[in-house]
């Protein structure tokens, strides 16, 4: 295995040449801006950078500073995240905009461990802030990183591993560059997400190649190695679509599950999908509607949203409701249909009412 100080040195070379010929523009490259660069970073945390790119330009051009994001309303906060998905990212921005702005005197912090601190930053996100806007030497590793020195020093220790990650961490704090560690850590990140990529890495046209371990060994598509397999979860919603004239009945998401804050409908989850008959037969239905007569106009298909760890399968029961509902809780709010853009809502939910095969609300 091609291990040795010549290969370190050769990687470090030949990442930094790759870069300079390849390197992607970006706006928030150009800018040592802490608050920029970590808005960019939040953005990014499980996204790809295409689909990030718009919501950064519309934060950046809502909330230029940090104290424009922590006086904006969260639910404002919330619908301009909406379809980016893991929200808590989100809420966690807007948190911590408010402890700069207010507890901080505006100032970001600047070193690793107070931007560690800062709730949704982990090692990688610290590590990517510390050196773009303040040229700290702190190697960034994340997925990308896994896989670009797995192999090419051809390492197949788990990555989801304490063994594995302190192998990396080690590996990647070593290599780092520390006469400039910004434009290390952007050229590995770069370098993974654009040419060692996951599934069609681009062998052929790397400079990499003559010292790549899994490129000699036929193993690129091998590593890096995982030792456990998710195995995703399906949950079944019953969305409950309650209309009572002009307006239908939403609840705001609370803590402790997927999609805090956001909003959705009355939803009663069971074991598989359940007929009309069976779903009114649930205590969660009772719950609800106590002896209030409903009137189901439709029941939807069934709709899908894959998320990290979880599958959903979701169905929307449309139905009018005779007398006045009585909500079990002060989470359910009666909003007007035509103002629902005014809500920020689970990808699903966006689904269902963008669907125009369906009458809703006629
Ligand atoms: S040769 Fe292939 S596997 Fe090796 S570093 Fe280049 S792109 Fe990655």
């Amino acid at each position: 295995m091609p291990n040795t100080t010549h290969n370190k040195a050769a990687f470090i070379k030949d990442l930094l040449v790759w870069f300079a010929q390849s390197h992607r523009p970006l706006p928030w490259k150009d800018t040592q801006d802490a608050y920029i660069i970590w808005l960019s970073e939040i953005i990014l945390q499980q996204t790809r950078v295409e689909q990030g790119l718009p919501y950064f330009e519309r934060f950046r051009a809502n909330y230029p500073t940090v104290k424009h994001l922590a006086d904006a309303p969260e639910d404002e906060v919330m619908r301009m995240w909406e379809g980016l998905g893991y929200y808590s990212r989100a809420r966690n921005l807007h948190a911590t905009a408010k402890l700069i702005a207010y507890e901080l005197n505006g100032e970001f912090p600047d070193t690793f461990e107070n931007i560690r601190a800062l709730k949704g930053v982990g090692d990688y996100t610290a590590a990517a802030i510390a050196s773009f806007a303040y040229d700290l030497p702190h190697a960034v590793v994340d997925g990308n990183v896994y896989r670009v020195l797995s192999r090419y020093f051809g390492i197949a220790t788990p990555i989801d591993t304490t063994a594995g990650k302190k192998q990396f961490r080690a590996l990647a704090d070593e290599l780092l560059h520390s006469k400039d560690p910004a434009t290390y850590n952007q050229a590995i990140m770069d370098f993974g997400a654009t040419h060692c990529k996951p599934k069609q890495a681009l062998c052929k046209t790397c400079l990499m190649q003559k010292n790549c371990a899994a490129f000699a060994k036929k193993k690129v598509y091998d590593l890096p190695v995982k030792s456990k397999k998710l195995k995703k979860i399906t949950r079944y919603f019953h969305y409950l679509v309650i209309n009572e004239g002009q307006d239908v009945w939403l609840k705001k998401r609370g803590p402790g599950d997927i999609w805090q804050n956001l909003y959705d409908f009355g939803l009663i989850e069971a074991p598989a999908t359940l007929t009309t008959d069976e779903l009114q037969k649930t205590e969660g239905w009772s719950a609800l509607f106590k002896n209030t007569n409903v009137d189901i106009k439709s029941i939807s298909r069934p709709f899908l949203q894959t998320l990290t760890h979880r599958k959903i399968v979701a169905v929307f029961i449309e139905m009018n409701i005779q007398k006045s509902f009585q909500p079990p809780d002060a989470s359910y709010i009666k909003a007007s249909r035509n103002q629902l853009d005014q809500y920020a809502f689970p990808r699903i939910l966006n689904d269902y009412l963008n669907d125009n095969t369906l009458e809703l609300f006629s």
